[in-house]
This record gives structure tokens, sequence and C-alpha cells, in this order.
């Protein structure tokens, strides 16, 4: 698996190993938040040919590729050279090592981010089908990545025969995530900033943009789930994996505050806001899988919460933040 060390690979890693499959963990920093639980770590930098080589050696038989240069959207609004550069090296090597190694399966992790602008510039979005990603108008250099590299997974199998699966993630989120230091995600922000209203007493948290604006959120578990279905489906073309319950950023806010149990003030200042509007359309999904997402927003973010409000205090004792 490339990219063990981030969020969604160090759940998948525990997934894996509870079903009893051997794992060689691959990425370019270790896990910040708990050991891996993965047979073989190792760190390497997929951006080099090299590294993947290594990284795919030795019988492997399927590849979960999920190393990636990425953040939320302040990170991605502000890093569009960088973001292109190395996730199309990571993308190109990795796929190619892994046919040249013999790899038999190779699923690649793709985002709601591919979806085109035009199609996402009201809050009350239709939901997006898989087909809506053509004529393409991605928003931003790590959309256009993110097709480029579903593209290549296709042309791999139809010339090369690698079977590839491809898992279009909408806003992923759950304990473990990054949560502080710029490349977090909109829910894990929105819990360290409430988190800190309710510690420090002062309940302004501040939102960028009128708040307003929509998306689906995830939890986790779900997601996992959602990619261990999709490698054993015989499903060759994109797949949407999220919730299709859109929420505004307002509406998120006052979620987590609920969770928490205390009052916020909101308010709104400049700041990247992505699409207006983004939801998924899982018809598809549950075709395919004959499953979709269960876990509420409200339990996935009661979870979360817990988790983010825990190192946001760890922090604030000059402590070390405890683990799982
Ligand atoms: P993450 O940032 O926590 O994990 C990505 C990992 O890739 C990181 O640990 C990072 O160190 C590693 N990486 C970056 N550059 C590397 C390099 N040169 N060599 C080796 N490893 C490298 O993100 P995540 O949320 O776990 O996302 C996993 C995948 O899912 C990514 O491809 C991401 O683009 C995609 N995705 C995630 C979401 C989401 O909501 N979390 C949404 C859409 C797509």
């Amino acid at each position: 698996m490339t990219g063990a060390g981030g969020f969604i690979g160090w759940h998948l890693t525990n997934a894996l190993k509870a079903r009893g499959h051997w794992v060689r963990g691959v990425d370019i920093k270790a896990p910040e938040y708990g050991p891996s639980a993965a047979d073989e770590f190792e760190l390497l930098d997929l951006r080099r040919w090299d590294a993947c080589l290594l990284a795919t050696r030795g019988g492997v038989e399927e590849v979960y590729a999920l190393a990636a240069d990425m953040g939320g959207m302040g990170f991605i609004s502000a890093n569009h050279a960088q973001i292109l550069h190395n996730n199309a090296l990571i993308d190109i090597h990795t796929l190619e090592a892994a046919r040249q190694q013999g790899v038999r399966r190779y699923l690649y992790t793709s985002s709601a981010c591919i979806y085109p602008e035009y199609r996402q510039t009201e809050a009350q979005v239709v939901p997006l089908k898989e087909e809506d990603a053509y004529p393409a108008q991605p928003q931003d250099a790590y959309g256009w990545e993110k097709l480029v590299s579903e593209v290549l997974c296709r042309h791999y199998t139809e010339d090369h025969g690698l079977e590839t699966r491809t898992v279009r993630f909408h806003n992923i989120f759950g304990p473990q995530g990054t949560w502080e230091g710029g490349r977090e995600k909109a829910p894990a922000a929105m819990c360290r900033k409430v988190a800190l209203a309710k510690l420090t007493g002062d309940p302004v948290i501040e939102i960028w943009g009128d708040g307003e604006q929509t998306r689906s959120f995830c939890y986790i578990d779900d997601c996992v789930e959602g990619l261990l279905r999709l490698m054993r489906s015989d499903h060759r073309e994109p797949l949407n994996l999220g919730q299709d319950r859109m929420v505004t950023i307002n509406e998120l806010a006052d979620l987590v505050a609920a969770v928490a149990g205390t009052r916020i003030e909101k308010r709104h200042v400049p700041g990247p806001q992505g699409v207006r509007g983004r939801n998924s359309d899982n018809t598809r999904l549950r075709q395919v899988l004959g499953w979709e997402p269960a876990i509420s927003l409200e339990d996935g973010l009661a979870r979360t919460y817990a988790w983010v409000e825990a190192q946001v205090r760890a922090k604030r004792a000059g402590g070390a933040a405890p683990l799982g």
C-alpha cells in the first residue's frame, strides 16, 4: 500500500491486517498518530522510479495506491505546480512499476475534485454521477492530475491487462486525520476550532467565506469498507465513494458544536472555499457494491471530535498526544 503513513492508509492497513492479509506499507513519512499495523513499513519517496520498483517488489499481488501530496482547500488552492508535479511522478511511476513487477490488481484513489467546475456553481447542486466528469474542467491542478491518472489506469487495463480499480472519494474524515498545520480538511479543522473554543472559553470560530458552500462527508470506516469491496469487485470504471447527504459548512460547524456541547459564534472571513456545492450521486455505488456508506454524519463527527479534542488538550498541556 502506498500512502500507508497517511490518514486513509493507516486505517486501511488495520482493516487488511484484521482480514489476515500481509501488508507492505510505503510512505515518505511514518504515521503521525500511531504505529502502522503493516508487516513491513518502508520510508520511500515514490516520486522516484527506483523507489516505486522497491515498493512493488517481491510478488506483491495487489496495490492500494494512496500516496499523494495533498491537503484541504487551503493547501490545494495554493500549491498547484508542486501538487501536479509530485502527484504525476508518483502515479506514473507507481503504476508502471506495478505492471513490471507483475501486480495483479491496482486500486487508484481519485477524488471528487475531478468533477467539472461548471456543474458545481450552486450550493443546491445536483449530485454528481460518474459520467458527469466530462467535458472535463476540474477546478484545481490536483483534480486535473487525478483525472489524467484515472485515464492512465484505464489504458493500463486496456493495453497491458493490469486490472485497475478507481475510486473517487468525497471528503473522507475521521480520527487520525491531519487536524492542524495547513493540510487539514474541513471536518478536522472544524473540530479543532470548536475544541479550542470550548477549552479557551472564546466562542468565536472563523469560517472561510459565507459558510453556505455545501459538501457531503463520509466517515473513514465506511470508506475502508468501500475500498475493500471495490478491490474485490469486477468494476473497472471510476466509482464515487462518499455520503450523499449534503450540508453547508455552517451546518457542519453547528453539528460539531452540538457534539462538543459548547456554544460557538461564527465569524466569516475571506478564504479559499473551492466549488460552491458538491454532492455524490450514489446510484452506481449501490449497484456495483450492493452497499453504501451507513455511518451518520453525527456519529462520525462524535468519534472524530473526541479524538481531535484529545489532541488539542494534549498539545495545550505540552505533552505528547495520546495514541489511538
Ligand atoms: P494523506 O495526506 O493523509 O495521505 C497521503 C500520504 O501520501 C501521506 O502520508 C504522504 O506522506 C504520502 N506521500 C506524499 N508524497 C509522497 C511521496 N513522494 N512518496 C511516498 N508517499 C508520499 O491523505 P489521505 O486523506 O489519506 O488520502 C489518501 C488518498 O486519497 C490520496 O491519494 C488522496 O488524494 C485521496 N483522496 C482523499 C480524500 C479525503 O477526503 N481524505 C478525498 C479525495 C481523494
